[in-house]
């Protein structure tokens, strides 16, 4: 078979569908959760998604677990659920971590802003402009609940230091924790690579990317407990240090 419609879109640049990101950037998605019918639950050890059989064997054997395909509608159909809540990663800089505040409806993106300005819209004349979103993190959070307003997309793209050869993983998160570690994260990155104020022309950095498990007891008594992301840089790649010394 051969595709004879592609010039189609030679007539008519403005109708040709972007490049599909996931298949050229990343070769699998690190998760922190799962749903198990339609409800999500929280994992301790991290799961990982591709639709490359070889990157879910090597997965496999570095992390544990067993690659087994599951329901998506998605490219990423096998899925290994690992025994590891730490993984060592390598971040090539700190623009290799986007955070936004997003909310999504059923026409897609609707709100995308930095919780003050919006960042992106339909209509171009509003990025920039106040986006409306409450100042305090617990109305934030509040409205984020109630489906009102935005909630935190952290996207942090790296590759395995023990398979960087496979290539980009990804891994997103909507976590209010991750938010709060955020500045710190970047900042760490710029200065274990030896980064610019603009986080520019440092080297790539060597990383934790981990789930923890936060536990205790409220005033009133009541046993709270959790899983939040948290990445935690360890050094620049170069200087080789083995993990036991970054733990
Ligand atoms: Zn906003």
């Amino acid at each position: 078979m051969a595709n004879n419609l592609r010039r189609i879109w030679e007539t008519d640049p403005e109708a040709k569908p972007k490049e599909r990101k996931f298949s050229n950037d990343y070769v699998g998605r690190f998760r922190s959760g799962r749903l198990v019918g339609k409800q999500p639950e929280a994992l301790n050890e991290w799961r990982v998604t591709t639709g490359d059989p070889t990157v879910a064997d090597k997965v496999a054997v570095l992390f544990g677990g067993s690659p087994e395909e599951w329901d998506t509608d998605k490219e990423d159909n096998i899925e290994v659920l690992t025994a590891s809540k730490s993984v060592e990663i390598v971040i090539d800089g700190s623009a290799a971590v986007d955070a936004s505040m997003k909310k999504f409806g059923f026409g897609g993106l609707e709100h995308h802003c930095d919780g003050v300005v919006y960042l992106s819209d339909d209509d171009p004349k509003l990025v920039g402009e106040a986006c409306g979103c409450p100042a305090l993190l617990q109305d934030r959070k509040d409205r984020a609940k109630s489906g009102k307003g935005p909630k935190p997309s952290i996207d942090i793209s790296f590759k395995l230091a023990d398979a960087p050869e496979l290539g980009k993983f990804r891994f997103n998160s909507g976590s209010w924790e991750l938010v709060k570690t955020l500045h710190t994260i970047i900042e760490d990155i710029d200065t274990a690579g030896g980064a610019d104020e603009d986080g520019k022309g440092g080297v790539p950095v060597r990383a934790l990317l981990s789930i923890e498990r936060v536990e205790y007891t409220t005033k009133a008594g009541r046993d709270v407990a959790y899983n939040k992301p948290a990445v935690k840089v360890t050094g620049a790649y170069e200087a080789a240090q083995p993990l036991a010394d970054a733990a």
